[in-house]
């Protein structure tokens, strides 16, 4: 089976596979590079890596439309219920942790970053995410820098590789690229660039630095376009 990706700009992806529908950090409505705004966005489990509003924003009022579970640390799933989503609709993570789910399984993986909630509060440790999904393995790195327990991550194999190559609030694309080779995935993805100018990056350039010393196929698209892993 194969699960479609559809980056809505900046760190949102939509997933699909076998008739379920994922949303990753939803900042859909302030985002200006998103191609859509959060009423249109659709979601059975909504999969938040921290707290802060370019990743979490659209999230609560997406979970309380559509009846979406969200899956985010322990303290965003507090401000979560904060802004109104039902305490039976997340589900509370912390590193290391996974959850098995009906489509598969759901891996809280460590990201060295900060966390706060729009609201000011603490927002916990920040996190990436290991999804298997539709038979595939998939990660979604959130906000870090680079580490070398990304070796770790990529034991089992992965199947994608999404990482932020903005700089200035996350690894750039030369550390990007040395994530790629420590965490070996068969297809790598960017984010977090060309959002705004301070995050402004060559995603072609990246991509091609990826092929040049990665054995990776690398895969950059415009917002709102889809790829198939
Ligand atoms: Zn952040």
């Amino acid at each position: 089976m194969s699960v479609t990706i559809t980056w809505l700009g900046h760190s949102s992806f939509a997933l699909e596979a076998e008739g379920v529908r994922l949303l990753i950090d939803p900042y859909l409505n302030d985002n200006p590079a998103s191609p859509i705004k959060a009423d249109k966005a659709e979601a059975d489990f909504i999969l938040l890596t921290h707290g802060h509003f370019d990743h979490v924003t659209d999230a609560p009022a997406i979970a309380k439309r559509t009846g979406a579970k969200v899956l985010a640390g322990f303290e965003v799933t507090g401000w979560l219920q904060r802004e109104g989503v039902a305490e039976d609709k997340v589900i509370p993570m912390n590193p290391g942790g996974s959850v098995r789910l009906p489509f598969g399984r759901v891996k809280f993986t460590i990201a060295h970053h900060s966390s706060s909630t729009p609201d000011g509060a603490y927002g916990g440790v920040p996190g990436g995410f290991l999804i298997e999904l539709a038979g595939k393995r998939l990660y979604f790195a959130g906000d870090t820098a680079l580490f070398l327990d990304m070796k770790l991550i990529g034991l089992g194999g992965l199947d994608l590789a999404v990482l932020p190559i903005g700089d200035l609030f996350t690894m750039g694309p030369e550390d990007a690229v040395e994530a790629v080779k420590f965490l070996n995935p068969k297809k790598a993805a960017p984010c977090h660039y060309n959002t705004w100018p301070p995050i402004a990056q060559d995603g072609a350039a990246w991509a091609e630095e990826v092929r040049r010393q990665t054995a990776a196929e690398a895969i950059v698209v415009e917002p709102g376009g889809s790829f198939v892993v």
